[in-house]
């Protein structure tokens, strides 16, 4: 159950006169999210429960080494990803971060449990606030691990298939974006592509999303692989912008997001770089490019400290920016409003930000126009503008 933020917004005006722990209370401002890997974004319990019903008992990283972890067991899955945390930004321990993407991949057997997999995070969100949630993943990955290797058409119905369930239980909403990754474009892109091409419906959109590492990789390599999205104006979100993995952690320029706006992205995932070049930050103020800012996960990888963040600035220029997660389950907060809470000071916001980010994330969302009016009532029910 959402609560309303009419507390928060209510009291116009008097802000300054506030304790700071009131000024800060964002319990009640609903959130939307749209940059979130599905498979980084299981609960522990729904890893476990998916891990008991096919009685895993181990789990082996893709070089085959067993990791420290139960499957079957809430906490120890919770133990594990603690472990992770401080290690990350070694070498050693950005593979191991690479690695434990297999602890909720191999639990995933069947379209049924994929279809359950996304229907329990829906759900676990919207109870935690989240009004519109956009989960990300790559078709070949979860066709990898589920027995059969079904298509990607039938991986993508099952995503819908447990979004559909959400939003019929609870009204919680929910899209899909397919990713390909930079370094696996020449194997998987272009079925990617032409599936989210097949798939896409304006009742029922499918984003597109290029991710992995991006230095030697600018989003002008990718044109003639994503034609066909672009030819069928397929919503489309690129990483960009954002840095390369530890130990190198080479800048990636400006110019990447210039590139993925050329060819039709609306929607910027990280974009931490934009912050230097203030030509393209008018261009996109002006364009309506939102930014899908994921500071929590640029720190736990060693990019910056959350302090260091662009969000506020974008914000006070006037961009569309929003919050997310990226892989929650390696990165501490379970949910935008609990990462929004632990980090409202360092992010230099405050909770009028956040009510005019999820207005961003609305606005941003790839969801049919019924769906988006939807969820401009429901925001505009529980925070009334001043
Ligand atoms: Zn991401």
């Amino acid at each position: 159950m959402l609560s309303g933020c009419k507390t928060i917004s209510g009291n116009t005006g008097r802000q300054v006169d506030r304790e700071p722990n009131q000024q800060q209370d964002i319990s009640g401002i609903p959130t939307a999210e749209l940059h979130r890997h599905l498979e980084a974004g299981l609960s522990p319990e729904t890893i476990a429960i998916l891990g008991q019903k096919n009685r895993i008992t181990q789990i082996k990283s893709s070089k085959g080494e067993i990791l420290p972890v139960d499957p079957q067991d809430p906490d120890s899955i919770r133990t594990y990803y603690k472990n992770l945390i401080p290690g990350l930004t070694t070498p050693d321990g950005f593979m191991k971060f690479l690695a434990s993407f297999a602890v909720p991949l191999s639990v995933i057997k069947s379209l049924e449990d994929l279809s359950e997999a996304t229907r329990r995070q829906v759900l676990e969100q919207a109870a935690k606030g989240c009004l519109h949630l956009e989960l990300r993943g790559s078709p070949y990955t979860y066709q990898s691990s589920i027995k059969d290797n079904p298509p990607y058409e039938e991986i993508i119905g099952a995503i819908r298939s447990g979004m559909g369930k959400a939003y019929d239980e609870t009204e919680a909403s929910a899209s899909y974006i397919a990713c390909f990754s930079r370094q696996k474009a020449g194997q998987f892109g272009k079925e990617v592509v032409d599936t989210v091409v097949k798939t896409n419906t304006a009742d029922s959109p499918i984003g597109i999303d290029i991710a992995g590492v991006e230095p030697g990789f600018p989003p002008s390599k990718f044109k003639d692989i994503l034609a066909p999205a672009i030819e069928a104006k397929v919503p489309m979100t690129i990483h960009a912008g954002e840095q390369s993995p530890p130990p190198n952690f080479k800048e990636t320029p400006a110019s990447f997001i210039r590139e993925a706006i050329d060819l039709g992205a609306k929607r910027i995932g990280h974009g931490t770089s934009l912050i230097s070049d203030m030509e393209l930050m008018e261009y996109c103020r002006q364009n309506g490019i939102h930014i899908e800012a994921c500071p929590e996960s640029n720190q736990a990888l060693g990019y910056m400290p959350i302090a260091s963040h662009p969000l506020g600035k974008f914000l006070r220029y006037g961009l569309s920016a929003s919050v997310s997660t990226d892989d929650p389950l390696m990165f501490n907060d379970n949910s935008v409003r609990e990462l929004l809470k632990n980090n409202m000071e360092a992010l230099k916001i405050t909770p009028d930000d956040v009510a005019q980010m999820t207005r961003h994330a609305i606005n941003a969302a790839f969801v049919s126009e019924k769906r988006r009016e939807e969820l401009t009532r429901k925001f505009n029910s529980l925070c009334p503008r001043k």
